[in-house]
């Protein structure tokens, strides 16, 4: 059977680098293994999600190129979700609860004030018929809790090895509240189940729900999926990121000009023993992923390593693929100034510099204006740039940083940038002329 992944995002908000690592190690599993993608939209809290973030979010994984199979939505799906309610009541997994916040509160107060775990203690279990209709003729709805098996739950994880949860130190987690609408756990389990999803790779906050889900999917009638867990990125810092951490929304980094490469090239191996490389296309980072490469403690999230690998992929990219993202910069001006870029569009400050108009900064006017006298005939190639600066240093003596400094300071208005001889030719006679004899 081929796999069956996911990617489960809750439109509640723009990706950020978290969710698109969990996204990229579902996308390259399922890529490796010939098996497929989904995306999974966890829609059920109404007030919170919304079309504009999931458009968002499916705006962003194209961007980083992680193309889907096929997606849902978890808010199209309540039939499903009613018909598993029905029958974990039925098999009495399910028990309807009317404790208040404020008795659960007080309870939780006691319980730990004596030592003991917070654990729901399952009063609602021990009511009488007569006091469950008493709340019903009050108008009083239930929420439900799933009755837990309270017992050690034990998963081969594709990162941590064998795991053994006890379910005993938990509360019964509330599937469905008062109003009827549906926590996270349940839809989940349901969704893995109908879509036959084989693996769930995400992070580490989730151990305790795998623990409740394991048991879910057994009341359910099916088999958990295999699951790896790996451990959570925080920022530069040490600390933990979170969906709002704007600066590290994938928007807010396609906004200031970084490759969608090197956020996926960073994200698939960042926490792994695997080293970051640069890579300008995802094949080679679904030929070589594999899980068991996650280490157990948390990743560092460095945007200066972001940057220093969107350098290192600029500098491979071929003009055809960025020509329609820096008008007016020609091949020719691309290949010259290609190794000096950290951002693609930076090409367009250097077209600034190639044609017009830049200020000259002039260090010693009398020397460029002697400069000027001696610029080789033309047509200019690349040779071009080494005859005037030969002559140049022989009519005057000048040499090394002398000789050089004020020209290319006169000519681009910059203490450094692309080789010379590859722009020269490209600001071309007449503008070069006019900076060398701008005073
Ligand atoms: N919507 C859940 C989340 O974003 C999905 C977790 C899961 O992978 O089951 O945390």
């Amino acid at each position: 059977m081929s796999v069956r992944l996911r990617f489960a995002p809750s439109p509640t908000g723009f990706l950020h680098v978290g969710n698109v690592r969990t996204a990229l190690v579902n996308f390259l599993f399922a890529r490796q293994q010939g098996g497929i993608f989904m995306l999974r939209f966890d829609d059920t809290d109404p007030e919170r999600s919304t079309d504009a973030f999931a458009d968002a979010i499916e705006e962003d994984l194209r961007w980083l190129g992680l193309k889907w199979n096929t997606s849902s939505h978890q808010s199209h799906r309540q039939d499903a979700y009613d018909d598993a309610i029905a029958r974990l009541k039925e098999s009495g997994r399910l028990y309807p609860c009317w404790d208040t916040p404020q008795e659960l509160e007080l309870r939780r107060k006691v319980l730990l004030s004596r030592g003991k775990p917070p654990v729901y203690e399952r009063g609602a279990l021990a009511l009488t018929q007569a006091q469950k209709d008493g709340y019903a003729a009050q108008g009083r709805a239930p929420h439900w809790r799933f009755r837990l098996n309270q017992r050690p739950v034990t998963w081969q994880d594709g990162v941590r090895g064998e795991v053994t949860f006890d379910t005993a130190t938990l509360s019964d987690p509330v599937l469905v509240r008062e109003d009827g609408s549906l926590l996270y756990t349940l839809p989940s389990c349901v969704d893995d189940l109908d879509h036959h999803v084989t693996h769930v790779f995400r992070g580490e906050d989730h151990v305790t729900n795998t623990a409740v889900q394991v048991e879910l999917f057994e009341a359910l009638g099916g088999a958990p999926p295999q699951f790896a867990h790996f451990a959570l990125l925080t920022g530069a810092g040490g600390e933990g990121l979170s969906k709002r951490a704007g600066s590290l929304a994938i928007r807010d980094l396609r906004g200031q000009g970084l490759e969608p490469m090197a956020i996926n090239s960073l994200l698939a191996r960042i926490g792994t023993s695997d080293p970051i490389e640069p890579f300008t296309d995802l094949a080679p980072l679904v030929y070589g992923f594999d899980v068991t490469k996650f280490g157990r403690s948390a990743a560092r999230f460095d945007p200066h390593e972001l940057e220093v690998l969107n350098a290192r992929i600029v500098h491979q990219l071929h003009y055809a693929n960025v020509a329609a993202r820096i008008p007016g910069v020609s091949e020719e001006l691309w290949e010259a100034v290609r190794p000096n870029l950290t951002r693609v569009s930076d090409a367009l400050d250097w077209l600034k510099v190639a044609e017009g108009p830049m200020q000259p900064v002039i260090e010693d006017a009398e020397f460029l204006r002697q400069a000027a006298e001696l610029l080789p005939p033309l047509p200019w190639g690349e040779e071009a740039w080494g005859e005037w600066t030969g002559a140049v240093k022989q009519a005057t003596g000048r040499k090394g940083r002398a000789l050089f400094h004020p020209l290319r300071l006169a000519l681009t208005g910059r203490e450094q940038g692309p080789e010379m001889k590859l722009l020269l030719p490209l600001i071309g006679p007449k503008r070069t002329r006019e900076r060398l004899i701008s005073t």
